[in-house]
């Protein structure tokens, strides 16, 4: 059996992803940071292993890893944001944001490399944002790390490839999730009218990418946008 590991896979986006691979009889893992009721909840319905694990704490994410043994895919998707113009943006919450959404991502890549260098085989999906591709106005660090994560993302499909792994990465629109939650209804109504396909994304959505991408044999250093033609 396949073992995949999930991060941020307590809630939203990531627990699509935990549904989704756990049904099709992945053995999954996941880290979450905080909310344990959640975990316990995703864990009880799905079979997936919750680990608490700040993915920027590279000591905890070493001993995650260990606990976890091989690893097949690892799908990197812990992510937080942070709203407001960035001359008001707090010092703590600017290092916080690249030390979850990109050092998080070097934590779980390197915890996860000597099982895929050993196999020489391994699938990465990373997560970014289609603010990562084009930026968005008071989100300027959360815009910054995402396109860090897809700069590295085709940065390691290149080291990597010849190691028989592949990275690609995700790059997901409006998604209905809690990290929208502090959004207020009529933006969210008006995001969803900007959007070609003319609704906000589900946390399946981008669970189905990630799937795909995950499984595609011949397919590295890919972005694939999901963000019903929001930012073509
Ligand atoms: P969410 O609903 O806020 O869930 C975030 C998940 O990440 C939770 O499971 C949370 O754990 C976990 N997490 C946060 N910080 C962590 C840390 N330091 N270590 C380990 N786990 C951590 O977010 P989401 O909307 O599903 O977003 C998932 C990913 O998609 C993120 O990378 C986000 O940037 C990206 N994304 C989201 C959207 C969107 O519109 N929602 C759009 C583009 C990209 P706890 O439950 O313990 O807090």
């Amino acid at each position: 059996m396949s073992t995949v590991v999930i991060t941020g896979g307590s809630r939203g986006i990531g627990r699509a992803a935990v549904e989704l691979f756990a049904g099709k009889g992945y053995q999954v893992f996941f880290l979450y940071e905080k909310n344990d009721p959640a975990a316990e909840n995703v864990a009880r319905r799905t079979g997936a292993t919750p680990i608490r694990c700040d993915v920027a704490d590279s000591a905890a994410v070493k001993a995650a890893f260990r606990r976890i043994g091989d690893v097949d895919i690892l799908i990197c998707n812990a992510g937080i944001c942070f709203y407001g113009l960035m001359q008001s943006m707090p010092e703590a919450d600017w290092d916080r944001i690249f030390a979850v959404n990109v050092k998080g991502i070097y934590n779980c890549v390197n915890a996860a490399l000597p099982s895929f260098l050993r196999k020489q085989r391994g699938s990465i999906v990373t997560v970014s944002s289609m603010w990562g591709r084009v930026g968005s106005s008071c989100e300027a660090a959360y815009s910054a790390t995402k396109g860090a994560v897809i700069a590295l993302t085709k940065a390691l499909a290149k080291e990597l490839g010849p190691s028989g792994i592949r990275v690609n990465c995700v790059a997901p629109g409006v998604i209905l999730t809690d990290m929208c939650a502090q959004v207020d209804p009529e933006t969210m109504e008006e995001l969803a009218r900007e959007t070609p396909l003319g609704r906000n994304g589900r946390p399946e959505d981008v669970a189905k990418a990630m799937e795909y991408l995950a499984e595609a044999e011949f397919v590295t250093g890919h972005v694939l946008n999901v963000d019903g033609g929001f930012a073509i």
